[in-house]
């Protein structure tokens, strides 16, 4: 078996349980070394840290998947995983629709699959993982007999392994199409041709949280997607909500989700740069009760963080000068690299700069069932705030 020899200063990250392993931290390799192989993982001194999926093509050169020497890594073992993830959804609350797998927070690193009620989502985003999805599709077979299985692993991450990207049924072919309920709304979910696995299940408990700010409110949503903010802002009483977003498709089923639960007499659907679009409405003095805003990641890299600091200091600077006094801005960041300590500071220097003063009604992260692992910090990524705008 290959054995990863680490440097003799081992990070803190590792030490404190963090299953990645970069290149630069490694001392030695010895053995085969080919890509996917499970190696054993030791300090410099002999002592066993772990064993995990190694990947010498990869800046990520090992990710941990048990830090117990007699475990063995087979069909067996994902199964197992799975299964645990599985009981813990249950127990948490979590079942209809819930992120199953978490990655690192379930621990099975770089693996994400997405349940919609009885259609599966799978992305196996490392080499590593990649060689065990038949194991994994067989693990989910197993336990929940779903209506059907398929793969988006079309994402550019998987390049940084070596992998191709590629996406498909894992299971019998099946209507990718499919509608799921949240909050008592439905919504359609395209699981093939979807952003990421189709649906963005980790806003479902934040979607909830604008129950009360919403009522008899005009409502701006940007980076609305397929509308689901939007959709809840109309059942829970807006007057008007006007949802953004630059993807024509993705308006396209906002519009339709709209419909599909009668709301599509309150909501509205553009398709723009929303940049734009709130610069151009500040400059004409329009006003909202409250201005929604979800934006994407910005940036992938740590070298790029100053691009996503100035994507949302710049976004949330134009949604509160469109907010009236005492409107609510209700605002997100999806990014792991932009940790909620700086995120809030973002928001603190776009009020300075609108001249307006925050009183923060909520501060929260993702749904339950995308757990954050305390000391691994990219779990810890999604970071939503109601503020009143004064
Ligand atoms: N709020 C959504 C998720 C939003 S994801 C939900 O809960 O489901 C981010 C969205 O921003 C994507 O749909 C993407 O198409 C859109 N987007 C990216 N850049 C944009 C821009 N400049 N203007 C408007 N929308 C943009």
């Amino acid at each position: 078996m290959t054995k990863v020899i680490l440097k003799k200063k081992i990070s803190p990250r590792i030490a404190n349980g963090h299953p990645w392993v970069f290149a630069n931290e490694v001392n030695q390799v010895d053995g085969s070394a080919s890509g996917g192989e499970i190696a054993d993982i030791f300090t410099h001194d002999n002592k066993f840290v772990g064993k995990g999926y190694i990947n010498p093509k990869s800046q990520i050169i090992a990710r941990i998947l048990t830090r117990n020497p007699k475990e063995i890594i087979n069909e067996e073992f994902f199964f197992k995983r799975i299964a645990e993830a599985w009981e813990y959804r249950k127990k948490i609350g979590y079942t209809e629709n819930c992120r199953l797998i978490f990655g690192e927070a379930d621990f099975i690193p770089a693996l994400i699959i997405d349940k919609f009620n009885e259609y599966f989502v799978v992305q196996t985003l490392a080499l590593g993982v990649d060689i065990w999805k038949p194991a994994i599709v067989n693990a989910l077979q197993k336990i929940f007999q779903p209506k059907g299985i398929y793969e988006r692993n079309d994402v550019p991450v998987r390049e940084l392994e070596g992998l191709g990207q590629q996406k498909g049924f894992l299971s019998e072919p099946f209507d990718t199409n499919i509608i799921i309920r949240e909050n008592g709304l439905q919504f359609h979910v395209d699981v093939a041709n979807g952003q990421k696995t189709g649906y963005f299940l980790d806003q479902r408990d934040n979607r909830r949280a604008i129950q009360h700010i919403v009522k008899g409110a005009d409502v701006l949503g940007a980076f609305c997607y397929t509308g689901t903010f939007e959709i809840h802002a109309a059942k829970y009483g807006a007057r008007s909500v006007l949802g953004l977003d630059i993807s024509e498709n993705a308006v396209a089923q906002a519009t339709k989700n709209a419909a599909l639960n009668n709301l599509d007499h309150i909501c509205r659907f553009e398709a723009t740069n929303a940049f734009d679009a709130l610069k151009q409405w500040s400059k004409e003095g329009r006003a909202y009760d409250v201005v929604m805003l979800d934006p994407p990641a910005f940036t992938k890299s740590r070298e790029n963080i100053q691009k996503a600091i100035t994507g949302y200091k710049e976004i949330n600077l134009r949604g509160m000068k469109l907010l009236k006094k005492g409107g609510f801005l209700v605002t997100s960041s999806c990014t792991n690299l932009v940790q909620p300590d700086l995120f809030l500071e973002i928001i603190d220097m776009a009020a300075k700069d609108a001249r307006r003063k925050l009183r923060q009604v909520t501060f929260q992260a993702q749904a339950s069932d995308h757990p954050i692992i305390r000391g691994i910090e990219n779990t810890n990524y999604l970071k939503f705030l109601i503020a009143e705008v004064l």
